[in-house]
């Protein structure tokens, strides 16, 4: 995946606008506006090509990290919001689209209807807490809560089976724990010790608030660490996660109450709507056995304690101001944010969440257009031809492997700017009741949705994200790249003001090579050209991979982007290779283009350096350090400064081009640099 992460500018339309010659000869050069000329390039790249934009441009209060994803993000919000206030006004027949955007927006925006509703929309759910007395009816309540996106005890999802793509498989994975990672439980510097401390106030005050006596709150809050410590001890590393075949544990249903007994495992399968299956894929077997004996040592009051915090916190933004606030000072301490959004932000991020295809489909109708979709299809093209070269010339790898990597990259398939099917919303029921109750509706919806689909034949057509998102991925199950309209923005810019430099870095680089070189990293290139997880390569050409990695393990290992935090170079691999590996593939295509071939420079900027220029523009931003801190123990993507200066060490373009010295700091002997695609 490129990332998530969030940009905002006076900008005009940028895909749709249609009177192109008027702005193009007025705007200045998009890379000369950011660079600071005090940074030498071979010293720091990142600082050179950003560094004046970032001097410029403080985060602003309500945002963990300003940057260039947030600046498209900002701006689609408020083409969002245009939609939704539109739909809103249009009194659309009931279960039209505009009738449920409309109505979810206007649900969101009534902040004295939440107010007054108070707990009343969960309820119902609040009741069941109340009713469990034992494990049984403890996973009969969290059953329902499942279907509602819950994350308590354990994770689950339905997808298509590893081993065999075209079929979909039910998989448990594990999960339970509020604080995300499991680092978070055991380490020791003073700002984890913090979190651990705050999230113990924070669970106190809002079973408080929820009704509970304050000194039982308090204790069920120690209570609550304690469990999920002990679920964290069970639970794997972030880098043991990324080996598909450990995390591959195919077992009958009837296996199940072996593995984890206190659970009635078939009864809660039917309960969630689990269907058609006689085998679940269990990415973590230690870890359920584990829970499963944590299940029976924990008080059954400790266990419900647990479900009911987890109940209303997860529900924390759709219920009154108070626990929205009490959840807010919380998540601060991992994203560093100073201010909660507007509550027309939030309304427009949990629209989005609910259904953001829906908005999408209006989204391109007004703000993509036919020719940018040409332009990118082209260049997914010029990048898969150029792999190909790059594969026919690599010297560690033997001739039988190269065939089939051959036969894995001409199948990729590409999708580019929006789906060619809608899914069918018709069913999601969005009304005037409530906030809670759309928000509930429309996760039980997607719940509803994704378990249908067990039993039936893989829609390859699907799209995971939305068009307007500002992310891409690569879907090793259908060896396909998905690349959303959104991804491709230069916010101030139409797409046919950039030349073919900064878009070969920006978008070919970044993101169609990255996602094409992740079917080829560490763990895609155990996926076959049909999206199965089986191996096509020799045991030598292997190891031959397996030893170039381990040099990016550590060169990465290397990085302390804040004091006593380290990128996890195991964990972060699969991305580093992608990165390195979409620069390369940039590289190679655009030096087809006329732009490199006429040679001609732009604001004094030769072809290859505007290149360079142009990728390092896809990462043009600043991370709080509450934020790169999280980032660093749960992300498996490097900061944005070491995905630009990382990979560039090892790229022999970036050493010419900018004439890069040994007595540079970010000079890398031409032994040390990192050789895989
Ligand atoms: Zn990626």
């Amino acid at each position: 995946m490129k990332q998530f992460f969030a940009f905002a500018i006076a900008c005009t339309v940028l895909y749709a606008c249609n009177n192109a010659d008027k702005a193009a000869a007025t705007k200045p050069d998009i890379l000369l506006a950011n660079l600071d000329s005090t940074v030498k390039p071979g010293d720091d790249f990142f600082d050179y090509a950003n560094g004046g934009w970032i001097k410029r441009n403080p985060i602003p209060g309500d945002q963990s990290s300003w940057g260039i994803g947030n600046m498209v993000m900002e701006e689609n919000l408020k083409r969002l919001r245009e939609i939704s206030e539109k739909a809103a006004a249009a009194n659309a027949a009931k279960g039209t689209d505009d009738q449920k955007i409309g109505d979810f927006w206007a649900m969101a925006m009534d902040s004295a209807k939440i107010e007054a509703d108070g707990l009343k929309p969960i309820q119902p759910l609040l009741d069941k807490v109340n009713a469990i007395t034992d494990i049984k009816s403890l996973i009969v309540a969290v059953s329902d809560f499942k279907k509602i996106g819950s994350n308590a005890f354990f994770g689950e999802y339905v997808a298509q089976d590893a081993k065999k793509s075209d079929v979909m498989a039910y998989s448990l994975w594990q999960g339970g724990l509020a604080l995300g990672e499991r680092e978070y439980y055991f380490k020791t510097d003073s700002a984890t010790i913090n979190i651990r401390n705050e999230y113990v106030k924070y669970i106190t005050k809002t079973l408080t608030m929820a009704g509970e006596d304050a000194a039982a709150a308090a204790t069920a809050a120690k209570n609550i660490l304690a469990f999920e410590t002990k679920l964290a001890t069970v639970s794997r590393k972030l880098e043991d996660l990324r080996d598909p075949y450990k995390n591959y544990n195919k077992m009958a249903v009837t296996d199940l109450n072996k593995m984890a007994g206190n659970i009635d495992w078939p009864g809660y399968l039917n309960a969630i709507g689990v269907k058609n299956i006689d085998s679940v894929i269990v990415g973590q077997p230690e870890f359920f056995k584990g829970m499963n004996a944590v299940l029976t040592s924990t008080p059954i009051s400790d266990l419900k304690s647990y479900v009911k915090f987890n109940l209303i916190s997860d529900m924390s933004g759709v219920l009154p101001e108070a626990y929205n606030i009490e959840a807010f000072n919380f998540v601060k301490l991992f994203t560093g944010a100073k201010e909660r959004k507007p509550r027309w932000k939030r309304a427009i991020e949990m629209e989005e969440g609910a259904m953001g295809e829906m908005l999408g489909q209006l989204y391109v109708k007004e703000f993509f257009n036919e020719t940018a979709k040409k332009r990118y299809s082209n260049m997914v093209e010029a990048i898969r031809e150029a792999l190909k070269d790059r594969i026919g010339k690599l010297a560690w790898m033997g001739d039988s492997t190269k065939q089939k990597a051959y036969a894995k990259l001409a199948s990729i398939k590409s999708k580019v700017g929006y789906p060619d099917k809608w899914k069918d919303f018709s069913a999601m029921e969005i009304g005037k009741e409530s906030l809670a109750k759309n928000y509930m509706n429309a996760r039980l919806w997607w719940h509803n949705y994704n378990y249908n689909k067990l039993g039936k034949p893989v829609d390859r057509d699907e799209w995971d994200m939305y068009p307007q998102t500002y992310n891409a991925y690569y879907n090793p199950s259908n060896n396909e790249i998905v690349l959303p309209a959104g991804i491709f923005t230069v916010p101030g810019y139409r797409d046919e003001e950039l030349d073919d430099a900064v878009v070969y870095g920006y978008g070919g680089a970044s993101t169609i090579g990255h996602e094409i070189t992740h079917g080829f990293d560490d763990e895609g290139r155990q996926f076959d050209e049909k999206g199965n997880l089986v191996s096509w390569w020799t045991k030598a050409d292997e190891a031959a991979f397996t030893k170039r990695a381990n040099v990016m393990v550590e060169q990465f290992n290397a990085f302390e982007p804040v004091k006593g935090y380290h990128i996890n170079g195991k964990a972060s691999l699969g991305e580093n290779i992608a990165d390195l590996g979409g620069i390369l593939l940039g590289i190679e295509a655009f030096k087809k283009t006329q732009q490199f071939k006429d040679n001609k420079n732009i604001s004094n900027l030769t072809p290859m350096q505007r290149y360079f220029m142009g990728y390092a523009l896809g990462w043009l931003g600043h991370t709080r350090e509450e934020q790169l801190r999280n980032r660093l123990l749960t992300d498996v993507h490097s900061p944005a400064k070491y995905r630009v200066n990382g990979p560039f060490t090892d790229v022999d373009e970036f050493y010419t081009s900018f004439n890069i010295k040994p007595a540079d700091k970010m000079y890398r002997a031409d032994s040390l640099r990192v050789r895989i695609w």
